[in-house]
């Protein structure tokens, strides 16, 4: 299917009515959604799409509210490329530390695609299927890491960056994204305007959550973390509406165009992909970018642009529990005193 098609199949100008679909009254911008339960796609209003949006999207349909609904066939696709960061990791359900060094013993794990961006990934596949853009994969990393990019094409991604080389190595946070910002700056040079990238929230090895934020600041992006659903996107005005996920509350954020992402597991259920797709994506030689393609200043990549001091990493030592209560008597009273302790812990908010 190509961009032509997919606008055919999703706003053919003689299937879109006039009438809300729910209210009945006349559409000057009508909003399409996805009924959930007869899963056809219907046209509502704006006043009823903001009053019924829990009825009448399923959890991870996009309801692309775009200023004046142009999305009619002919319409040059305004949302071009987005740039997915992916990181390949150790598994970590398998990685022991040694007990006299405290170090992780990475020899003989396998590597997995950081399970965070299996859902960064997914979200920019379903931005394409709508909007018929270009997904670029993106990786810093050893050169093995291409069986991580690989994995991406079988599942839809177009293209894909590995950023290699041993002047990269014993990167930090800082140098890791100063790399992948001038990375995604040269893939803009070179393959077209980049509208928005896509980050996990966090690895799970390194797991300090910087690298979106930092490559965000780097290129002066929109930044928008924690995100749990993309509501709208509105290609023309330049703006993508989110919701993020916070401790105990939801926030919903518009920002600018170019932004970038970082995505929660909540976010969407990430795809499989096919068997004529992963024999396709498993021939095709990938570029590798290195310095000497990226020039980019030696003082500022690798060990020697890393300011990180690593001292000393430990597991921190576990506090004993407490019992309350002796599990008979008194269980209301037991439950009172959790909740007490949790309050002044300020881990309940009431
Ligand atoms: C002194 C020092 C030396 C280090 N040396 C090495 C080393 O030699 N090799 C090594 O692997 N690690 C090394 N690390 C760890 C390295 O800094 C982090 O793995 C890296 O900066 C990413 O940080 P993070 O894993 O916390 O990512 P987070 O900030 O938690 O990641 C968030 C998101 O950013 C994106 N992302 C993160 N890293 C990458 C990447 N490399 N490519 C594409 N997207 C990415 C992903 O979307 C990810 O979900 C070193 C760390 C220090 C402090």
């Amino acid at each position: 299917m190509n961009y032509d098609d997919i606008l055919n199949y999703l706003f053919h100008e003689e299937d879109i009515p006039e009438r809300c679909f729910l209210c009945g009254k006349e559409m000057s911008r009508p909003v399409v959604v996805r009924h959930i339960e007869s899963m056809k796609m219907i046209h509502l209003c704006e006043d009823c799409f903001i009053n019924n949006q829990s009825d009448y999207f399923l959890d991870n349909t996009r309801p692309w509210l775009d200023g004046e609904h142009t999305g009619y066939t002919g319409a040059e696709p305004r949302l071009r490329r987005i740039v997915v960061a992916i990181k390949q990791v150790p598994d970590t359900t398998q990685v022991r530390v040694d007990p006299e060094t405290g170090t992780l013993i990475r020899e003989g794990v396998p590597f997995i695609m950081n399970p965070f961006d299996t859902h960064a990934i997914e979200e920019a596949l379903r931005i394409k299927d709508l909007f018929g853009c270009t997904v670029t994969v993106l990786t810093m990393g050893p050169p093995n890491s291409v069986e991580t990019l690989r994995k991406c094409l079988a599942l839809g991604a177009d293209d894909a960056i590995l950023v290699s080389d041993r002047a990269f190595g014993g990167a930090d946070t800082l140098a890791t994204s100063f790399v992948l910002a001038e990375a995604i700056r040269r893939s803009g040079q070179e393959r077209g305007r980049v509208d928005l990238v896509i980050c996990g929230k966090q690895t799970i090895d390194g797991d300090t959550a910087q690298v979106g934020p930092g490559i965000a600041t780097r290129l002066g992006l929109s930044q928008l973390t924690l995100v749990d659903r993309i509501l709208t996107i509105d290609p023309r005005g330049r703006t993508i509406t989110v919701r993020r996920k916070l401790e105990g509350r939801r926030e919903v954020v518009r920002a600018p165009l170019p932004a970038l992402l970082t995505v929660v597991r909540e976010i969407n259920q990430p795809r499989y992909s096919s068997v004529p797709r992963r024999i396709a994506a498993a021939n095709p030689t990938l570029e590798v970018w290195d310095n000497t393609f990226l020039q980019l200043q030696t003082g500022k990549i690798g060990l020697k642009g890393s300011p990180t001091n690593v001292k000393h990493i430990f597991a921190p030592e576990r506090q004993p529990g407490e019992i309350l209560g002796d599990g008979e008597k008194d269980p209301e009273g037991a439950v009172q005193e959790l909740i007490t302790k949790l309050i002044e812990r300020d881990l309940l908010v009431t």
